[in-house]
C-alpha cells in the first residue's frame, strides 16, 4: 500500500464543480428514499472495502495507532452511516403537527426538505469522521455536498479525493481539497447550508463569507474544557478516563479535557494516582510506545511546545518534547492559573489548578467562554447537581471522557463561542434539512374564516364568530408569585 500525492483541486474548477452539484440537485434524482439508501450504502462500502488503507493514512498524518483509528473513526463513523441507513425514511417522513381546532381542516404538514447544494467543512484531527458523519446526515437529507478535507492531513485528503468519485455519484457527491486559496475561493460561491468543525479563529472567516449569502451554518468548534474533581470520585478510573481523553490522538480532541480542577489539598495525591496512570498506559514512555500519536505539523509542535515553555506552573511528570519526530510527552502541570498559556492548548498536556473550593472551580469555569464539553469526577450526586445547575457548556459528562460524543440519540454541539447547532445522528440530519410547512385550505373554511375580507364594518357575523372562535381557548393565568428554582 502507498500513501497517495496530495494534490490540490485546480481553482477555477471549484464554481463549475458547484455548479454541476447544483444542476444534478434540481433534476431532484437526490430526493427519493431509494436513492439516498442506495448512496449510504455506497458511503458503507468506501470505508469498510478501504480499512487498511484509511488505516495506514491515519498513520501517516497523526501516527494514529491502528486501534484507535478504529475505535475513534471507523467504527463511530459506520454506526452513523448505518443508523442514517435504517432510519432515513423515518426521519423524512412529512410530520403532522399536534391535532389544533383552529388548523386541522388546512392539513397543516411539516414537509422533511433537502436544503440544497452543501458545503461540510472537516478539521485535521479526525479527518475520516469528520469528513463524511456529516455527509451521511447530508445524503440521508437528500442533499448534493461539496466536502474539504484539511490540508494538514493530507494522506487522508489524498485518499478521500480518490475515493469519493469511486463510490458515491459524482454528479452530487464532491472532494475538492486544497488550504486557504482554494477554501477562500469556496467561500466566495453560494451554498445552502455549511457544516463547518474546526476552531474559533477560521469559524470566523466562515461566518463572515457565510453571511454574505445569508447561508445557514453549523459551526462544531472547539473550547476550554474543564474537569472538576472531587476527592469523592474513584480515583483509579477518574485518572484513566481523564488521561484516556487527555492523551488519546496526543490531546487533538475537540472534546479533550483541557484543565482539571482540584481541591488544594487533594493536589499531591491527585498527582500521584495520575503518574501512576501514565506509568501504566505507557511502561516504557510514551516515546517508544505503538500506542501514542503526534503533533500533527511542525507548526502545531512549535505552538504547543510554545504554550508549554510558557507556563508560569511547574511540571511535575513529563515535559520531554522531539521537534523532528512531533512528539510531545504526556505531561502533568501543577500550580497553574485560569490565565495561564496552557488553558487550552491542543495537545497531550494537563494542566490541575488548585482551588479551595467547588465554588471556586465553579467560579473558574464561568470566568471562561462557554466549554464544548465539561467534564465532572464524583460519586456525591449534589456535588454533581451544583457543577450542572450553575455552569453552563455544549456537553457534560459524569465519571467519563469524550465516548458521549457517539451517545446514540443524544445532540452534541458547543453553545456560545464552543459552537452552534448539533451532529450526530437525526441531528445531522435536521441540519441539512429545511421544515417547509404547508396547508392546503378548503373554500368551506370560509364560513368561519370569511370575516377577515374587507370591508370589515359590512359582515359583523363571521367577525363575532372568529371572537367566540378564540375565547374557547382558556388564557394563561395570572402570575400569583415570583418563581422559584
Ligand atoms: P481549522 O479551523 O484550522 O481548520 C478547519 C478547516 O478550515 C480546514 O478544512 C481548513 O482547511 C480550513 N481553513 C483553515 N484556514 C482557513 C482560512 N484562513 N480560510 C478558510 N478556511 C480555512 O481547524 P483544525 O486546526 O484543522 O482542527 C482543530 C480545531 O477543530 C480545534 O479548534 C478543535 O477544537 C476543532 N474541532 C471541533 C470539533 C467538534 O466537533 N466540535 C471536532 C474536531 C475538531
Amino acid at each position: 500500500m502507498t500513501i497517495l500525492a496530495y494534490t490540490t483541486t485546480p481553482i477555477e474548477e471549484i464554481p463549475v464543480i458547484r455548479d454541476n452539484l447544483r444542476r444534478a440537485f434540481k433534476t431532484g434524482k437526490s430526493k427519493s428514499i431509494a436513492y439516498r439508501k442506495q448512496q449510504l450504502r455506497a458511503l458503507r462500502d468506501l470505508i469498510t472495502e478501504n480499512i487498511p488503507r484509511i488505516r495506514e493514512a491515519l498513520a501517516a498524518d497523526l501516527h494514529r495507532p491502528a486501534f484507535d483509528a478504529d475505535f475513534l473513526e471507523i467504527n463511530p463513523l459506520l454506526t452513523e452511516v448505518k443508523l442514517a441507513y435504517d432510519r432515513v425514511a423515518k426521519w423524512a417522513k412529512p410530520e403532522k403537527p399536534a391535532w389544533s381546532f383552529n388548523w386541522f381542516a388546512m392539513k397543516p404538514t411539516i414537509r422533511k426538505e433537502p436544503k440544497g447544494v452543501v458545503l461540510v467543512m472537516s478539521p485535521f484531527n479526525y479527518p475520516l469522521l469528520l469528513t463524511f458523519s456529516p455527509l451521511a446526515g447530508a445524503i440521508a437529507a437528500g442533499n448534493a455536498s461539496v466536502m474539504k478535507p484539511s490540508e494538514l492531513a493530507p494522506a487522508c485528503s489524498a485518499l478521500f479525493a480518490e475515493l469519493v468519485p469511486k463510490y458515491l455519484d459524482t454528479e452530487m457527491y464532491s472532494i475538492v481539497n486544497g488550504a486557504i486559496p482554494e477554501t477562500t475561493k469556496i467561500l466566495e460561491l453560494q451554498w445552502d447550508h455549511i457544516f463547518f468543525t474546526g476552531g474559533a479563529r477560521v469559524a470566523r472567516i466562515v461566518l463572515a463569507a457565510a453571511a454574505k449569502h445569508l447561508t445557514p451554518v453549523t459551526t462544531e468548534l472547539g473550547g476550554k474544557s474543564p474537569a472538576f474533581i472531587d476527592p469523592k470520585c474513584d480515583l483509579k478510573i477518574t485518572t484513566k478516563r481523564l488521561l484516556w481523553g487527555k492523551v488519546v490522538n496526543a490531546g487533538q480532541t475537540c472534546m479533550a479535557p483541557d484543565y482539571v480542577l482540584v481541591p488544594k489539598d487533594f493536589v499531591d495525591t491527585f498527582v500521584n494516582a495520575c503518574v501512576d496512570t501514565l506509568k501504566e498506559f505507557f511502561p516504557d514512555g510514551a516515546e517508544k510506545s505503538d500506542s501514542f500519536a503526534r503533533i500533527v505539523t511542525p507548526s502545531h509542535f512549535a505552538r504547543v511546545k510554545g504554550l508549554l515553555d510558557g507556563t508560569q506552573g511547574k511540571i511535575v511528570f513529563g515535559g520531554s518534547t522531539d521537534a523532528d519526530a512531533r512528539f510531545i510527552e504526556p505531561t502533568l502541570v501543577v500550580g497553574v492559573k485560569s490565565d495561564d498559556s496552557l488553558i487550552e492548548l491542543f495537545g497531550p498536556i494537563l494542566p490541575i489548578i488548585a482551588v479551595d473550593s467547588l465554588d471556586e472551580a465553579i467560579e473558574v469555569v464561568n470566568s471562561q467562554d462557554h466549554p464544548l464539553a465539561l467534564y465532572i469526577f464524583s460519586k456525591d450526586s449534589a456535588y454533581k447537581a451544583k457543577v450542572l445547575d450553575n455552569t453552563q457548556s455544549g456537553t457534560v459528562a459524569a465519571n467519563e471522557t469524550m465516548i458521549h460524543y457517539g451517545a446514540e440519540g443524544l445532540p452534541f454541539g458547543g453553545t456560545g463561542p464552543s459552537g452552534s447547532g448539533y451532529a450526530t445522528g437525526k441531528y445531522t440530519f435536521d441540519a441539512f434539512t429545511h421544515l417547509r410547512c404547508t396547508i392546503d385550505n378548503p373554500g368551506w373554511v370560509d364560513l368561519i374564516l370569511g370575516g377577515r375580507y374587507p370591508p370589515y364594518t359590512v359582515r359583523l357575523e363571521p367577525e363575532k364568530k372568529l371572537r367566540n372562535l378564540s375565547r374557547l381557548f382558556p388564557a394563561i393565568p395570572r402570575n400569583s408569585a415570583a418563581p422559584t428554582r
